[in-house]
């Protein structure tokens, strides 16, 4: 009886100790997912850095003296120097091979298989005239100000838009046949290179590829890619 009468504190208290306990427990769980939240941002962050470091592109260019970081996109793309070509190992392509005979210029390793491959396509009628040639890395650097002065970012140009250096357009062997958009891969003229053009040296470096880094351009076609640089498989 009297342990029944003294029973009711007791069991007060052990509550009281329980519910306090249970309190602290909380508080302590609390602390630990605040402590395993902030680590985990912690260990994100880390990760972010080192991924950032380990991936970012060290290669710049400069446009207008202000040097600029090149895209992951290109980064590791950079031609090699002697891959470029000087203006007097050039020669012209004949103008009535040309778009609205433009004057394009191309090593002449590239023009007489040009001319010989747009003499073969006639005889299948299909007329092949070329829309751009060789480009000089000032020229490739005027493309980009002038996608600048419109308002594009230097980034958002790099989408589309090779940095100067890096263009297979330097070498005088790649050549873009008109009309040099995405249409050109619903023409003729695209499916006869691709039955074709490899017998003359002519190969489309710029494939369509679902995971290829680079944008598809069908009309973008390359004789002996000297450069895996712009290779997609
Ligand atoms: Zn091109």
């Amino acid at each position: 009886m009297a342990n029944s009468e003294t029973g009711s504190p007791d069991t007060t208290l052990i509550t009281l100790f329980a519910f306090s306990t249970y309190i602290s427990i909380l508080e302590w769980m609390k602390t630990q997912l605040k402590f395993s939240f902030m680590l985990a941002v912690l260990i994100l962050l880390s990760v972010g850095l080192f991924w950032d470091q380990a991936y970012a592109c060290d290669e710049t260019v400069i446009i207008d003296s202000v040097e600029y970081s090149v895209t992951e996109l290109w980064c590791g793309r950079v031609l090699d120097s002697t891959a470029i070509a000087k203006p007097e190992q050039l020669v012209q392509l004949p103008q009535e091979l040309t778009y609205e005979d433009y004057r394009i210029y191309v090593l002449p390793v590239t023009r007489e298989a040009f001319v010989n491959m747009a003499a073969t396509a006639l005889e299948d009628s299909v007329v092949l005239l070329a829309d751009s040639g060789w480009r000089s890395l000032s020229f490739q650097r005027r493309i980009i100000r002038n996608r600048m002065a419109a308002g594009d970012s230097f980034d958002k140009v790099l989408n589309s838009v090779a940095p100067p250096g890096y263009s297979e357009h330097h070498t005088g062997r790649a050549i873009d046949l008109c009309p040099s958009e995405a249409r050109f891969a619903f023409t003729e003229t695209y499916l006869w290179l691709v039955a074709h053009a490899a017998e003359f040296g002519f190969y489309e470096t710029l494939p369509q590829d679902p995971k290829a880094p680079l944008t598809w351009e069908s009309w973008h076609w390359t004789y002996l890619p000297v450069t895996d640089s712009l290779s997609i498989k």
